[in-house]
């Protein structure tokens, strides 16, 4: 692996005729967001472009201009795809599933998280960018290319989902400007926030049910919503919910624990003050400082017994 500027990588770009994009599973609004804006940057350039994600694409996401480009790679791979580039969005090399086996190339990845495994040929990281949105929009600059309302839109969704719409600690005056720039192409902030926080109504009472289970721990420090396999499989999304507990008073560390099949545990976590991307990446997954998450293959009461073990352990730490 080599790390490279953003002049690099903006050349690296430039030099491919075509490219195939892919980012995350569980993709968030940044993953699809800088993909998308990414594919159309470049087809304007005149190249092929392709975006897959190995999983599917939240309906919420179905008003960005080109989801309904975005391929996933074929139940059995036969052929292998070789385009002039791989380029990796807002995740590691490992995080995006299938889409590793489909395609053979040189591997770029562009990336914000700090728990970046540095496992493709070139990476440009830099974890100070509230999203890989931000990135990709400095890119279109670097490569003397165009915003329109194609890429800006999926650039705005990406920052603003990313930072909590301007919320979290890593919106910066840059991401403030970069959002500013972007709504000079027709982007409504409204409409953005309108169609990424829609929930069905079931969510909704789920939303009640599983507040009313919330839980608290290590003396009101942390937080917890812990949902079995039953409960999430009636759920559509569990997408804002932890927001919910994180605001609790005296609270900094809030956890969701999301069991997706018997053995799988989805794990996030959001705090304070807490480094949650060390206990994410101690049971392989990762993140940032603040918001980071993980799998844990393992039973619903054992996740939840696993992770509430850490976080009292984490907080006694950093409190002595
Ligand atoms: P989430 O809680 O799913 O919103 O994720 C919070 C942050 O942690 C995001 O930046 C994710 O990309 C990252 N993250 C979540 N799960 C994992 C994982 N299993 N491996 C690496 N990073 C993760
Ligand atoms: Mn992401
Ligand atoms: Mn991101």
């Amino acid at each position: 692996m080599s790390k490279i500027t953003l002049t690099e990588t903006a050349k690296v770009l430039l030099a491919a005729k075509s490219v195939i994009i892919a980012s995350h599973i569980n993709p968030d609004g940044d993953a699809i967001g800088s993909s998308l804006a990414l594919m159309h940057t470049m087809t304007k350039l005149g190249k092929d472009a392709r975006v897959f994600i190995d999983d599917a694409i939240p309906s919420i996401f179905a008003f960005l201009p080109g989801a309904e480009k975005i391929e996933r790679p074929p139940e059995t791979i036969t052929e292998k795809l070789r385009p002039d580039l791989f380029v990796i969005l807002d995740a590691s090399l490992d995080r995006v599933s299938r889409v590793r086996e489909l395609v053979d190339a040189p591997t770029l990845n562009i990336d914000h998280h700090v728990s970046n495994d540095g496992a493709a040929d070139k990476l440009y990281l830099d974890a100070d960018r509230a999203a890989t949105a931000e990135i990709i929009y400095e890119l279109v600059k670097e490569m003397n290319a165009e915003f329109d309302y194609e890429n800006a839109l999926p650039l705005y969704t990406g920052i603003a989902t990313d930072s909590g719409f301007f919320r979290y600690a890593n919106t910066k005056p840059f991401t403030m400007r970069a959002a500013a720039e972007l709504m000079e192409y027709g982007v409504k902030p409204n409409l953005v926030s309108e169609a990424t926080e829609v929930k069905p109504f079931a969510v909704v009472k789920g939303l009640g049910a599983a507040l009313s289970a919330a839980e608290i721990f290590h003396d009101g420090l942390a937080a917890g919503i812990f949902l079995d396999y039953p409960t999430v499989k009636e759920l559509e999304t569990t997408e804002g919910f932890i927001d919910e507990i994180r605001v609790i008073e005296g609270v900094d560390v809030a956890v969701l624990v999301k069991c997706q099949g018997e053995n799988m545990c989805r794990v996030s976590m959001r705090s304070k003050t807490l480094d949650v991307a060390k206990i994410a990446m101690k049971f392989g997954g990762g993140g940032h400082v603040r918001a980071a998450g993980c799998t844990l293959k393992t039973s619903f009461d054992e996740a939840k017994k696993i992770i509430t073990e850490e976080l009292n352990r984490a907080l006694s730490e950093e409190v002595a």
